[in-house]
Formats: C-alpha cells, sequence, structure tokens
C-alpha cells in the first residue's frame, strides 16, 4: 500500500499520543509538522509513524515518538527559550524542539550520525538548530545557561555539569537509572534555587556514554 503521510500522522496523532496524555496543543502540532520518515533510513519509511523507536545506524535509534512528546511537552517549552539537547541522533527530536523554541544546540557523541542529523536537519530549513560533535554529558558551557535541556540517553545520575548549566526557572528533561531500564525524570529549578524532581514514566534509553555517563 502507498505511504499516506497525513493518514499515518493522524493515527498517530489520535489513537497513540492524545489517549496516553500528550494535551498541549503546539507539541501536537509539531508532531503533525516534524516529517519523521526524513529523519530515518528510507527502507523503513512505511513505519514512520510507529509509535515505536526505529535503528538508525551506528547501534542507536530514533526515540519513540510518545517519549519525544512527552519530554517535549514536560519542559514546556516556550518560544524564547533556548534549548541544549544531549544525543541529536537522527535530529528528529531537535526538529521538534526547534519548531517550538528560538534556538537548539544539540550534542551528539558518533560524528557519522551528526553529519546523518545535520543533512536532515538543514535540507528541511531548519536553521534555528546548531550541532556539535563531542561528549554532551559535560554539557556546553559555552553557550549556558539554557532554559531547557533534554537528554536522550540513559544517565546514571543527572550530570553535575548539566544541573548548573540549567537556568533559574529552568527545566531539564532525562532519563535516570541502569544501563538497560530508566526513570524518565523531569528535573525542576525554581527560581529561589530550590529543586523539585518528578518522575514522567519508565523507559529504555541507549546509554548516556562520557565523563559524567557510562564508560563505553
Ligand atoms: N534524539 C535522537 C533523535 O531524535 O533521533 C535520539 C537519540 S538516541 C536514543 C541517543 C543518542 O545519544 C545516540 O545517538 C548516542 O550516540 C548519543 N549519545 C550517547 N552518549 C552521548 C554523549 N555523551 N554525548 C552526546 N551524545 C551521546
Amino acid at each position: 500500500m502507498k505511504f499516506n503521510r497525513e493518514k499515518e500522522v493522524e493515527h498517530l496523532i489520535e489513537r497513540e499520543l492524545k489517549p496516553d496524555g500528550i494535551t498541549d496543543e503546539r507539541v501536537l502540532q509539531a508532531l503533525y509538522r516534524v516529517k519523521r520518515e526524513r529523519f530515518i533510513p528510507q527502507s523503513l519509511k512505511d513505519r514512520a509513524y510507529g509509535n515505536y523507536p526505529l535503528p538508525i545506524g551506528e547501534n542507536q535509534t530514533i526515540s519513540q515518538p510518545y517519549i519525544v512528546a512527552l519530554m517535549t511537552q514536560a519542559l514546556d517549552i516556550k518560544p524564547s527559550d533556548k534549548v541544549l539537547e544531549i544525543g541529536t541522533g537522527s535530529g528528529y527530536q531537535a526538529a521538534i524542539l526547534a519548531e517550538l523554541s528560538s534556538v537548539v544546540y544539540s550534542i551528539e557523541r558518533i560524528e557519522s550520525l551528526s553529519a546523518y542529523a545535520r543533512t536532515n536537519l538543514y535540507s528541511q530549513g531548519y536553521n534555528n538548530v546548531f550541532l556539535i560533535v563531542g561528549d554532551g554529558s559535560v554539557g556546553l558551557p559555552e553557550y549556558a545557561p539554557f532554559d531547557k535541556i533534554i537528554v536522550t540517553a540513559a544517565a546514571p545520575r543527572v550530570p553535575d555539569p548539566l544541573f548548573s548549566q540549567l537556568k533559574k526557572g529552568g527545566k531539564m528533561a532525562i532519563p535516570v537509572g541502569g544501563r538497560s531500564v530508566q526513570d524518565l525524570q523531569l528535573i525542576e529549578k525554581a527560581l529561589n534555587g530550590r529543586v523539585y524532581k518528578s518522575s514522567l514514566c519508565g523507559c529504555r534509553f541507549v546509554p548516556l556514554i562520557g565523563g559524567e555517563g557510562w564508560k563505553d
């Protein structure tokens, strides 16, 4: 059967995301607009709007749409926000963030994936995303502080450098736990300096490899 993007994306939004609590209209519209089929290998195009992760090479994955939507919704991205993403992968989550914020810095440790994301993003005009190759577990101090930080790989704990690079009043979404199973956490750094942590759901991310993450 011929790939019908509109039908597939509507099914994802109406049958999978909304019933599971994704209700923020801006997030849903971003999910509607960003073409997930442009961030995966061509051979998987027919599965672009399935609610599951897909392989993108180098043993890495593009995250499940529900998890992308849940993390984005929890971060409550504002149009003026400066966002830091750790784990560029395909560039799909960065594109969703770019739709909602002013500027996105995204770090990826695997050079070939960063190059893949660059092609995917720039060919579609996402010019407010800056891609960096390196160890994102230590953040990007030269551009800090950030309004929002999203970590799309599993960390053993919240990396101190990332927490320090979060603005007061800012939010961070991060999977924390073991190498294979984690708790998806929302960390809020209140204006008075207090820290609030909440759990969004259980999850399975690939490991964050680096100085403040797991060893390779
Ligand atoms: N956000 C991605 C997307 O939309 O396609 C999916 C990210 S994938 C689940 C996790 C990514 O984190 C992988 O590409 C992996 O190479 C990367 N990664 C792991 N440790 C990292 C680190 N210390 N710094 C930057 N990237 C890292």
